[in-house]
């Protein structure tokens, strides 16, 4: 089998074959193939697109490149989640206490921040000693005794997918959805949970900016998922702004404590509702989305989730007397209100800029080898729809020295659209597939 031959069939439209699908994948990973054929097939399917079969070679193809999580020690139903990238996204922090706490298992790998997106082993760092660099045994076990782990991706894990988005990033091909699909998909099922929930962003801070390409991302990741033997719904949700008010690692643990207290943080409690109704819908553990919603309402009103929050971050190294103290968490030295200078209705938050002045300010990675502050971010005061008078605080901004926060609220200023006439909010929850 040659590469040019298949590089050439799929520009020309032809469907490739599982057989050949598995050739380039495994070559591409094993260094036969070289990158610039690599690009050449990903610019090619980019164009032409996938049938679901070759989508579900290409992921089953990917998943295998490297190891697959083998959870079958584990009793019960474990659920997985996964969202396409977002701005102030800190809902696995709240979505897995609180499925736990209904007996459902989460076994979650999870990765670090990019960029102007944040990653959850970054946020869980807050904590005082936690690890997520635990071992399969711990991991397994963990999950067995309190319910729930979170573990930082192991190096091995989907290298096929690795390698591909490396080279998708600096060749323009990121934004093609059965790449998407395969990436997101392949990554999932090597990590071998048997339900998962997807939160597909939709909105300018994310790959998918109309609705009907983000229903048709969610589309195929579902039917793929299915094809694949697994219970899968997507979510599509609004990234018009970003997720509740807070952007920033510690900021953020903070926020989805205060969600476990239940504080009302913007649609960050609405979104860990309906995923996780969809979970225990698929768990078989309720009848109705309402029953459902009820359910997971009900650990924040009897403390069992932000307790399994404390057992986590206990079993896994951290300090859990911060989930209840939270002055136990990092803490910025510097905090400057940034004001209106106009007066109106909130219009649109630019959420990838706002992601961007909270790595100016250190809290997020320029390169994968960035130190970056976990104590620095924003916390926004007002959102989409709301009025706002000129002078008014807009949001506070944490730094490590006053220069940065002068910097950073200027930048944050310009992060906001006011208008002068009443904006009404769009729906946040755009779309349902299941
Ligand atoms: N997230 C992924 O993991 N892969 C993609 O290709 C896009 C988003």
């Amino acid at each position: 089998m040659l590469m040019t031959d298949l590089i050439a069939a799929k520009r020309d439209g032809r469907e490739l074959s599982t057989e050949e699908i598995g050739f380039f994948v495994t070559g591409f990973t094993s260094g036969q193939i070289p990158d610039y054929q690599m690009s050449a097939m990903c610019m090619a399917i980019l164009f032409r697109g996938m049938t679901d079969r070759e989508i579900l070679d290409l992921t089953l193809a990917m998943e295998r490149s490297g190891d697959i999580l083998d959870l079958s020690e584990i009793k019960g139903i474990k659920a997985d989640k996964h969202s396409t990238g977002g701005v102030g996204d800190k809902t696995t922090l709240v979505l897995c206490p609180m499925i736990a706490a209904l007996g459902v298992k989460f076994a979650k790998m999870s990765g670090r921040g990019l960029g102007h997106t944040g990653g959850t082993i970054d946020k869980l760092e807050s904590f005082p000693g936690f690890s997520t660099a635990i071992s399969e045994r711990q991991f397994i076990d963990d999950v067995n005794r309190i319910g729930i782990a979170i573990a930082g991706q192991t190096a091995n894990l989907v290298p096929a997918d690795k390698k591909m988005y490396a080279l998708r990033d600096v060749t323009g091909t990121v934004p093609s959805i059965p790449l998407i699909v395969s990436s997101i998909m392949s990554k999932k099922l090597a990590s071998g949970a048997d339900i998962i929930v997807l939160d597909v962003k939709c909105g300018e801070g994310s790959f998918m900016k109309t609705k009907n390409d983000a229903k048709e991302l969610a589309s195929q990741l579902v039917r793929v998922g299915k094809l694949a033997g697994k219970k899968v719904t997507a979510v599509i949700t609004d990234m018009d702004e970003p997720l509740g008010f807070a952007v920033g690692n510690a900021l953020e643990v903070k926020e989805a404590i205060a969600a476990l207290n239940g504080a009302e943080c913007g649609e960050l409690t609405n979104l860990c509702l309906t995923l996780g109704s969809y979970i225990l819908l698929d768990a078989g553990l309720a009848v109705s989305e309402m029953k459902a919603r009820a359910m997971l309402r009900g650990t924040i009103e009897d403390g069992s989730a932000l307790k399994k929050l404390a057992e986590l971050v206990e079993a896994q190294g951290g300090d859990p007397s911060a989930v209840y103290d939270t002055s136990l968490l990092p803490d910025a030295p510097v905090k400057l209100e940034v004001l209106s200078n106009c007066q109106g209705y909130v219009k649109h938050i630019a959420a990838e800029d706002v992601g961007l002045v909270s790595m100016h300010l250190g809290g997020g990675r320029v390169t994968k080898e960035s130190v970056i502050d976990l104590s620095v971010g924003v916390v926004l005061n007002k959102k989409v729809g709301n009025h706002v008078d000129a002078g008014e605080v807009i949001g506070t901004v944490h730094a490590a020295t006053e220069e940065a926060a002068s910097k950073a609220a200027d930048e944050l200023r310009d992060c906001y659209t006011i208008s002068e006439n009443k904006v009404r909010k769009k729906a946040f929850i755009k779309g349902i597939v299941r």
